[in-house]
């Protein structure tokens, strides 16, 4: 009896091993990351600081810069987000990364950190001299592409947790200096345990510039997110990863009035104290998010990405270039446009995405995540189709991430919309706004919209 139903079962024993074989495929696995690219002062000196003015010499080191990165795999390719504390890597350096990485997609992503060596080139010791150290650059590829190796060889299987955070005392802890006010406030979170219950890594999404710190420090740091790596580890273990977001016109908390718990008082400007009472609050908000977060299960992890070609407009970047302070990297094309990638990552359970992330490659102003682009007078393109916001109109999964500085830094991506290089200035300023002077181009929003518009479908 018992042969003859199992004869019987045949077929259906069959299809069911194949039915369990696909989940068993798609299992979800992370590992996670860190290696240190603080400079050795003796070996890489003089090290220029770079987010502020020119020539300012670190004298020490404050905490440690590293690249920490998050390796995700649902059975297919892997794919490795890295945050890096850098003020920004050019699309020639991420590539090294990745060619050290063969077996996952690599993400690299600089936190922007204004207290971090010049990896750019535009602020070294004087006007027109790069303040890039070649070898210290290679040394960045090289940490940041054995970390990402690692992350993916440490992968095990895992459990996922998505959350965000939107409150309004977020929005206390920018200062915009650039109409129209508006913030892209919300942290993203998205974390990685293991199966069997231990830490493995958390990765935040938020768009603030690391420059707490100000313009007169000489000690290398990774800015408020030094304590937010720190508070995050604390409250979760496992590695820390930051990734931020729209930081353009001009997302600073520089200006910002942040109370310090401690005393009740505004906490100092430009002090070691400011930046920790902001990073730890971001990483002890982002910490209660994921602890009352249940579980997110994903079977397919989709990456795309594509090479744009914006038009370059900006004198002073070409004239940069042909200087060679980018030391070779960001050379114009012959057709005077610049080369950068656009792309887009979705995590999700069948055909439902979870979370999705629009990669960017510099700083976007946030009316083009969250919508609120405005029609100024003075405008240089008055008629300029407004670009759709990606977190608004173009993402659609429950949680929805912008990558800024997503591997590249083209600078400034400003909506055409409130693009302003000739006067009369918007809204009759009686000067100029800040912003254009680190931007491509006024074609860098609508070419980035629209490459994203594509990926996405
Ligand atoms: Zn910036």
């Amino acid at each position: 009896m018992r042969h003859a139903r199992f004869r019987g079962w045949g077929p259906s024993l069959a299809a069911a091993l194949l039915f369990l074989a696909a989940p068993a495929r798609a299992e979800f696995r992370a590992g996670a990351a860190r290696r240190a690219i603080t400079p050795d002062l003796k070996r890489f000196g003089p090290v220029y600081i770079a987010g502020f003015g020119q020539n300012r010499v670190a004298t020490g080191v404050h905490d440690e810069l590293a690249a920490r990165c998050l390796a995700l795999s649902a059975g297919a390719r892997p794919l490795v987000v890295c945050g890096v504390d850098s003020i920004g890597l050019y699309w020639d350096d991420v590539a090294g990364v990745r060619k050290a990485v063969v077996a996952a997609d690599v993400i690299v992503a600089a936190t922007h950190s204004h207290q971090t060596p010049d990896t750019m080139g535009l602020w070294g010791p004087s006007f027109g001299a790069s303040g890039i150290n070649d070898d210290y650059n290679r040394f960045v590829v090289e940490q940041t592409g054995a970390a990402a190796v690692e992350a993916v060889r440490g992968m095990k299987p895992a459990v996922l947790r998505l959350a965000s955070v939107n409150l309004p005392e977020l929005n206390g802890y920018f200062d915009d200096t650039r109409p129209p006010v508006v913030h892209d406030a919300e942290i993203v979170v998205l974390s990685v345990s293991a199966r069997d219950g231990g830490a493995i890594g958390t990765l935040v999404n938020w768009a603030n510039h690391p420059e707490a710190l100000g313009s007169a420090n000489t000690l290398l740091s990774a800015d408020y997110l030094a304590y937010f790596y720190a508070q995050l580890e604390r409250q979760l273990g496992g590695v820390a990863v930051f990734v931020n977001g729209a930081v353009g016109g001009m997302q600073s908390p520089l200006g910002a009035a942040i109370t310090d718990p401690a005393t009740g008082q505004p906490a100092p400007k430009n002090s070691f104290r400011f930046a920790e009472v902001l990073g730890a609050r971001v990483a002890d908000l982002a910490a209660e998010a994921v602890k009352k977060a249940g579980p997110a299960r994903i079977d397919r992890i989709e990456f795309r990405e594509r090479l744009i070609h914006i038009p370059l407009t900006n004198e002073g970047f070409r004239i940069a270039a042909q200087a060679g302070l980018f030391k070779s990297r960001k050379s114009p094309n012959d057709d005077g446009t610049m080369t950068a990638p656009v792309g887009y990552l979705r995590l999700a359970r069948g055909a439902k995405p979870l979370a999705e992330a629009a990669l960017v490659p510099g700083e976007m102003y946030p009316e083009l995540s969250v919508g609120g682009i405005q029609r100024y007078p003075g405008a240089d393109f008055p008629d300029a189709p407004l670009e759709p916001p990606l977190k608004k109109k173009m993402m659609r999964a429950p949680f929805r991430m912008l990558f800024g500085l997503a591997n590249d830094e083209i600078g400034y991506i400003i909506p055409k919309a409130e693009w302003d290089q000739k006067q009369p200035w918007l809204r009759n300023a009686s000067k100029s706004w800040y912003g254009e002077v680190n931007s491509v181009g006024p074609d860098a929003a609508p070419r980035i919209a629209e490459a994203l518009r594509s990926l996405i479908r």
